[in-house]
């Protein structure tokens, strides 16, 4: 577990230092007039709590990472933190304090407890609560990415069901820095996401073609950085070498059912390289790919390529999740999040993101339509947003011209026959 050595912040217009030491740290610091933002745990003294309220406090909020002592003191680096702060809030309302609220930063550690989190806030009589998924531009959370900040798409079952949750039981709850498009359209009034201003997080290139782009703010920057595969990729130089060892090979090209795919990831034109299975041998497979890593999925139906292994082990971890996803989430939740993966997916497979995007709208353009037979070949392997997405034909021009940099003969008449 991750932890920091001096935290000068979580609160404190009163000039004190935080004696946590989460995980995530980074400054809440825009505090004006008298609300004090706490662990909690100082609250535990009865008599600095009560000189603490003779200040004219106003407002208390409390910070809550866990439902329980195991997990919030993890996250806060501090065994006995939970239970300070269950005395802090008790102390609080003993003296007659009640205008106090809670704030749950999301993380890896958490981000499947939220539900139960909300309970307990409820249970310690606290109203109001807020869910802000943990800002990774800045301080540790920057520093320390992989361990802390979970992915979107693998919190979006979690967040919703806690929407759901405070819906059903009509108690306040609300989720910030989360992006609109992760969440159900029926909870977006309790996402305080239009309501912010945001320097730290921007549009991607989804965010294009997304209905809700006027109230949402984008991504985490740094997300985004870290997670390139949610966004655009360049393309790849071209394989020669390989390429050019297939010459030796041309038979076994030409009968070789995933050639265009092949061909396509060796152009540069895949970061990952998906095959199915079906009843192929591994070693036809792999032919023509022997310098690159892969990873099967659990159900053998896919193998994954890469040069960069972890984008290989990533397609196949959202592959699986798709696979799962049926039968972990209800069947909307499951259309929402099956279009997370399958923009990430396109993103991985070299497709362009506005048909990736919209892949589970059930609007699918055949490819195999004349306008993408410029040169009397069917090369582009996606479906296509609309007849005139312009990237797609982009992809098929950018296909053409790299077939042809080859100077590869054969290369040309197999795409092209
Ligand atoms: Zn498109």
């Amino acid at each position: 577990m991750v932890k920091s050595n001096k935290i000068k912040k979580i609160v404190i217009f009163l000039g004190y230092s935080c004696n946590n030491k989460c995980i995530f740290c980074y400054n809440e610091n825009k505090n004006t007039k008298i609300k004090l933002i706490t662990n909690g745990r100082i609250l535990s003294n009865k008599n600095f709590t009560e000189s603490l309220l003779n200040l004219g406090i106003n407002h208390i909020v409390f910070l809550f990472y866990g439902p329980n002592a195991e997990i919030h003191d993890n996250i806060v680096g501090i065994s006995g933190a939970f239970n300070q702060l269950k005395k802090g809030i008790k102390n609080i309302k003993n003296l007659g304090f009640f205008n106090i609220s809670s704030t749950t930063i999301i993380v890896k550690q958490n981000y499947k407890y939220l539900v139960e989190i909300r309970k307990f806030i409820h249970k310690m009589d606290i109203v109001n609560a807020d869910f802000i998924f943990v800002n990774p531009n800045n301080s540790l959370s920057k520093k320390n990415f992989y361990n802390i900040v979970p992915t979107y798409e693998n919190t979006a079952f979690y967040i919703n069901t806690l929407l759901k949750f405070c819906k059903t039981k009509k108690i306040s709850c609300y989720v910030k820095n989360y992006p609109l498009c992760f969440i159900e359209p029926e909870y977006h009034r309790i996402v305080k996401e239009s309501l912010e201003k945001k320097s730290g997080r921007i549009k991607i290139e989804k965010c294009n073609y997304c209905k809700y782009k006027t109230i949402c703010q984008g991504y985490w920057k740094e997300y985004v950085q870290k997670r390139p595969y949610v966004n655009k990729f360049n393309f790849d130089p071209i394989d020669m070498k390989s390429i050019k060892k297939i010459s030796k090979k041309v038979n076994l090209l030409k009968k070789d059912p995933d050639r265009f795919e092949k061909i396509y990831f060796l152009l540069g034109l895949k970061k990952v390289l998906r095959l199915a299975i079906k009843n192929q041998k591994i070693k036809d497979l792999t032919r023509f790919l022997e310098t690159y890593d892969y990873v099967i999925d659990k159900e053998k139906k896919y193998i994954f390529f890469s040069k960069d292994i972890k984008l290989a082990k990533k397609a196949k971890e959202i592959t699986e999740l798709l696979q799962n996803s049926l039968k972990m989430y209800s069947f909307k939740l499951s259309e929402i999040l099956s279009r997370e993966y399958n923009h990430i997916l396109g993103n991985l497979y070299g497709y362009p993101s506005c048909c990736s995007y919209k892949f589970e709208d059930n609007k699918y353009y055949n490819v195999e339509n004349k306008e993408y037979e410029l040169s009397g070949g069917k090369l582009v392997l996606h479906y296509a947003c609309s007849k005139n997405c312009q990237k797609t034909k982009a992809l098929h021009e950018e296909i053409l011209t790299r077939i042809n940099r080859t100077k590869i003969k054969f290369l040309k008449e197999t795409i092209l026959s």
